[in-house]
Parts: structure tokens; C-alpha cells; sequence
């Protein structure tokens, strides 16, 4: 199998990442709704991460993780608002430095990212997004004038609340509903601070809505690639999509969103790359990959020097060896307090999911509570209980000690920096909460 890495020298990029996106709401993804048939069809014609993971239910840490591949301790970007500082190099700068035309158009994350990009569009409805993006692609391929390869990045809103489908989007709801659920933001936030129990008429509702805003979204990103084919340059540009986090729908704690979650409902996302020649269509990558392995598999892929101090890696050999036997990889995500400057860390293997919350932190998002209660650790096993639903600490303490020393690193690393001059008084601190 010939190397995959700059094979791709020159090629466009296009890049689309969709906000509050569950990998399991797709049809690529096993899901059994028809709410995907475009993204199914990416998937058909290139290489999909079958176990994919965000270093945090959260969008600006997430995007930062995906332009940077830095987790969030290292890129500093650790909650919404907090800004990529302008040394760190990212993606868009990398292929700008090598003479790429860069076009962003974001629904969300304004001012996070606009790092590296010539021309920078934001928070338009879906719609407006393509139109325009559309718009940027015709004038940048049918100008004789310009012969540079394009990197354009939609980052769409779609899956996030509220969750209002299109009429004719709103396919999966039951017609004689008659409960309290909507898709406004504001009521759902109501429902879960009056701890109401959803019913199973409750939540088939949710997902009815959520649904919904999967099937919109994929007309937009059909548009968006029917677009890309029309202009001739389907066989000249590479196309990743991804999201930034899931969506947690009730499985935990009757939590909805996101930012609060250290599961797989909010912390598993879709992944898949797109090669412009077709190669490997149709393979599917076991193992667990986690969302900073976009920018080095991009750079590696289109021969474009790495980002010097990437935590990601790229996954060029494993789409040209997808059978080969991979060392079991660990996805790191974090769930920040802000206030009290600490971490619960949450990991995932292939088998299992750990949780350590040395500190006892309450998640704390909107709606403002304590209900989001996670124990001090955490274990689940993904092969017998997918839903992580019953925390099995106490019958693996092998596996627990394991995953405990590998978050207690992650979490040095992530509360005390690395190679820095610590304070010893928030190192002994630390130690007595349990963290190193
Ligand atoms: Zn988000």
C-alpha cells in the first residue's frame, strides 16, 4: 500500500464541523433513522473513525483542540469565551503560510477562530452559512486569476438548541404528542432546574426534535459538497467532517447539552475523511482517535509541515492499514470548574470509560444546580453496558488502577503545566485533594 503522506500536496480542503453533533445519530454511525443520507454518502466514498472523541463537551475548547491540535490545558482555550493566543500555530495558519486561499464561515465561536483565515464570516443561520460559502468557492475556483489551492471551514449550528427543525426536516415526532417538551432553550432549561422526570413520550420527543436538526443539517452539508462536484473540483480537494461535541438527551442525571457531560452521549463524535482521488473508500477505522488527530492527519496528508507541538497524531497509516493491530490508545477529555481552577478527567479506551473527580466537582451549567452528580471515580464497560449506566469501580480494580495513574498524568499536566515553575502551595494543595 503506497504512503498516504503528501500524496495530497496541493489539494483544497474542506473542512465542516457541525455544533452538538452525536456520531450515533447518523446512518453512517448505525443509527437507524434516515436522518443522514448525505453525510452516509461521505462515508461511502472515504474513511469514517468508528471511535472518535472531543476533549470537552464545549464548543471553543473543542474547536481550539481541532484547528490547534492541542488539548484544551495546553491551547489555554479550557471554556467558552477564552481566546487562542496568537502565537499558537493552528491549521489555517499553517496552510496560509503555504499559500492557501482561507475562508471561514462559523456559526458559533466568533472571535475564537479567526486565526489564519483571509475572510471570516459569522453567526448567519445554516443556510446563509452555505449560500455564502457557496458563494466564496465559485469566485475563488472560476477566477483566472487565482490558481491557489482553497482551505473553507463551515462550522455549522444546526444539532445545538434550540432544537426548531424545518417543517420539512421534522420528520420523527409523534403527531399526538401532548407533553411539555418543546425545542426552546429556555423551557428545557426550566423543565431540568424543576427536576421534572421525563417520560418515555418525553424523550421520544427530544429525540424526535434532535432528530430532526440532523436531517436539516445534512441538506445543508449535501448542498455544500453538490456544490464542490458542480465546480469540477470534487477529485482536487480533500473533506473532513466532524463535530465539536455530542449532545447528552437525558441519559445522565435527566441532564440535556452538553458542557457539563463526561460521557460518550456528549464527549463521541462523528469523524470521517474524504480523499479526493477516492482511495480507501468505504474503510472504516476501528479504535479510539480522538479530534486533535485532525490538523496533523490534514497537514501529513496534503505534505504541509506539522504543527510543531501537536498532542494529536496522524492517522494517515492507520486509513492506509486499517486491519493492522493498534496499540489500545486512551482519548483524554475534561470537564474544567472555572472557579476553583480544576479538573474531573474522563477517559476512554476501546472497552472502557474512567472518571476521576478527585475533588468531588459538581459539574456546574446552565441550569445553575448540583445535579449533575459525578462520584469520586467511575468506571464503565462500554462492551457490556454502552449506555454507561452502571458504574462497575468496585469489580475491576486492576483496570481502575490503570486508568487512575494515567489521570492522575493528565491531570499534573493539566493543573500544575508542563516544564513550568509551580507554586508548591497549589502542588500540596493538590495532593490533598487526590490529584497526583
Ligand atoms: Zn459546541
Amino acid at each position: 500500500v503506497p504512503s498516504l503522506e503528501g500524496r495530497y500536496s496541493g489539494q483544497n480542503v474542506l473542512l465542516v464541523t457541525v455544533d452538538t453533533l452525536r456520531a450515533d445519530r447518523l446512518g453512517a454511525y448505525g443509527y437507524s433513522r434516515a436522518t443522514s443520507p448525505r453525510i452516509d454518502r461521505l462515508a461511502e466514498r472515504g474513511i469514517l473513525l468508528e471511535e472518535a472523541f472531543a476533549p470537552r463537551g464545549m464548543t471553543w475548547p473543542s474547536l481550539a483542540s481541532i484547528m490547534t491540535s492541542l488539548r484544551p490545558a495546553s491551547s489555554g482555550v479550557r471554556y467558552n469565551g477564552q481566546h487562542l493566543s496568537e502565537e499558537i500555530p493552528t491549521l489555517a495558519k499553517q496552510l496560509q503560510a503555504k499559500d492557501y486561499v482561507t475562508h471561514a464561515f462559523v456559526g458559533n465561536a466568533c472571535t475564537m477562530t479567526r486565526q489564519g483565515f483571509d475572510t471570516r464570516t459569522c453567526r448567519l443561520p445554516d443556510t446563509e452559512l452555505t449560500d455564502l460559502a457557496i458563494e466564496a468557492l465559485v469566485s475563488t475556483v472560476e477566477d483566472p486569476n487565482e490558481d491557489r489551492p482553497w482551505f473553507v471551514w463551515v462550522h455549522y449550528m444546526a444539532t445545538h438548541t434550540p432544537y426548531e427543525p424545518p417543517n420539512e426536516f421534522d420528520r420523527f415526532r409523534d403527531p399526538d404528542y401532548t407533553g411539555t417538551i418543546t425545542g426552546d432553550r429556555l423551557e428545557l432549561e426550566q423543565l431540568m432546574e424543576e427536576r421534572v422526570a421525563f417520560s418515555r413520550a418525553d424523550l421520544e420527543e427530544l429525540n424526535g426534535l434532535y432528530d430532526g436538526e440532523v436531517l436539516a443539517l445534512d441538506h445543508e452539508v449535501g448542498r455544500l459538497f453538490a456544490a464542490v462536484d458542480e465546480l469540477g473540483e470534487r477529485e482536487e480537494t480533500l473533506v473532513a467532517f466532524l463535530s465539536d461535541h455530542g449532545e447528552d438527551l437525558a441519559e445522565h442525571h435527566d441532564y440535556l447539552f452538553h458542557a457539563c457531560s463526561v460521557y460518550d452521549s456528549s464527549l463521541r463524535v462523528p469523524f470521517i475523511v474524504a480523499l479526493p482521488d477516492g482511495a480507501h473508500a468505504n474503510t472504516r477505522v476501528e479504535g479510539v482517535t480522538e479530534v486533535l488527530d485532525l490538523a496533523p492527519t490534514l497537514l501529513s496528508l496534503l505534505g504541509v509541515p506539522p504543527l510543531p507541538a501537536a498532542e494529536g497524531a496522524s492517522l494517515a497509516s492507520r486509513i492506509s492499514h486499517p486491519d493492522d493491530a493498534v496499540e489500545d490508545r486512551i482519548a483524554y477529555s475534561e470537564y474544567y470548574d472555572r472557579d476553583r481552577e480544576l479538573t474531573i478527567e474522563s477517559l476512554r479506551s476501546d472497552r472502557w470509560r474512567y472518571v476521576f473527580n478527585p475533588a468531588r466537582l459538581t459539574p456546574q451549567c446552565l441550569p445553575v444546580g448540583d445535579f449533575y452528580q459525578v462520584e469520586q471515580e467511575e468506571l464503565y464497560d462500554l462492551v457490556n453496558d454502552p449506555g454507561e449506566t452502571e458504574n462497575v469501580v468496585h469489580k475491576h480494580r486492576e483496570v481502575v488502577e490503570q486508568f487512575r495513574q494515567l489521570a492522575k498524568e493528565s491531570a499534573r499536566k493539566a493543573l500544575l503545566g508542563e516544564g513550568v515553575e509551580y507554586d508548591e502551595s497549589l502542588r500540596d494543595e493538590l495532593e490533598a485533594l487526590g490529584y497526583l
